[in-house]
């Protein structure tokens, strides 16, 4: 079977992550293979399977009470403990004056979630703990966690990205009922910013292609990515970075799906792709190595966390004819 054949609804496929309820999440059962998986990725609000109501329709903020996920660099401030889950109710006391502005992210789960920062240099209080949430590190963060980690650390960049005038320098103002900045003075408007990026496996029959950078762990490979430029076609970004970074051409490139990726900004579109011809060229500005490998004898993949090992987890590891 050529890895263009796949298709989302296969079994293997379904079986994703072993969750039953990802055939179809609400329950109705109508819904099989209609919607890339991908989509239940962490990161991605899908997958807190739509217990998330977010703020920004606007309505009268509640109280500064319920889940309180604070963020400190790229991690969450915790209760110490197993379970891993943000401090449900009033702020402890252990926090007063040392977290900046607090904001209202949405509902999850019928409680308010509150937003707040704990500055890079501050020393925890007795009780909490860290735990990151950067996949490759480990995390042992739930996905709906994660998913709202990665909301909350969007929210704190754009917060402290967005409080004045691109244009002009003026202080801005809340858009009602959006998360947009608009400035008084001279009109201009802006919104969170996402930066698409695409990602593709290059097939080639039973061989896929898979590169490395110099600072990734020994042993490491992974698929070909980079940000879309002005004026591109998500297309022609994969035929373009897949050119400059390892010299092929490729063509019958297939949309697979996307992750919203919080460090701090990216949009990752996924795609595949098939080799037609050229010779392995690596640009070591950019990459250590890169080569073929049967789909048999892979190298390490990705996290299972994001959408680089979903693709190679389901369109480079099967087995011909599987
Ligand atoms: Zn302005």
């Amino acid at each position: 079977m050529d890895l263009a054949d796949v298709r989302l609804n296969d079994p293997l496929v379904r079986a994703f992550k072993g969750r039953p309820d990802l055939d179809s999440p609400c329950g109705c059962g109508s819904h099989e293979g209609t919607t890339p998986l991908t989509v239940y990725l962490p990161f991605n609000i899908d997958c807190l399977n739509g217990g998330f109501v977010s703020a920004k329709g606007g309505g009268i903020v509640p109280d500064q009470s319920g889940h309180w996920l604070i963020v400190q660099n790229q991690s969450l401030v915790l209760p110490e403990g197993p379970d891993l889950a943000p401090t449900f109710g009033a702020l402890p006391e252990v926090f007063r004056d040392k977290l900046g502005t607090p904001f209202w992210l949405g509902h999850w789960r019928e409680s308010p979630c509150w937003v707040a920062g704990l500055p890079r240099d501050a020393a925890l209080p007795a009780g909490f703990q860290r735990e990151t949430l950067v996949p490759m590190q480990d995390t042992r963060l739930s996905d709906e966690l994660l998913s709202l980690g990665g909301m909350a650390m969007q929210l704190l960049h754009w917060e402290s990205s967005s409080g004045f005038c691109p244009r002009c320098g003026t202080a801005t103002e809340r858009i009602e009922n959006e998360w947009g900045k608009r400035c008084p003075k001279c009109r201009y408007e802006h919104y969170p910013h996402l930066y698409p990026a695409v990602i593709t496996l290059i097939y080639d029959g039973d061989r896929v292609l898979l590169a490395r950078k110099s600072n990734f762990a020994p042993g490491r490979y992974a698929l070909i990515a980079g940000f879309v430029d002005n004026g591109e076609s998500l297309e022609s970004a994969v035929r373009r970075e897949i050119k400059e970074e390892v010299g092929v051409e490729v063509d019958d490139i297939q949309y697979v799906g996307s992750q919203n990726w919080p460090f701090p900004s990216q949009m990752m579109i996924g795609f595949i792709a098939r080799y037609t011809g050229g010779e392995v060229v690596v640009d070591t500005t950019e990459l250590e190595d890169a080569r073929w490998f049967q789909r048999d004898a892979l190298p390490n993949a990705p996290t299972h966390h994001s959408i680089a090992g979903f693709i190679v987890e389901h369109y480079a590891r099967r087995q011909a004819g599987g």
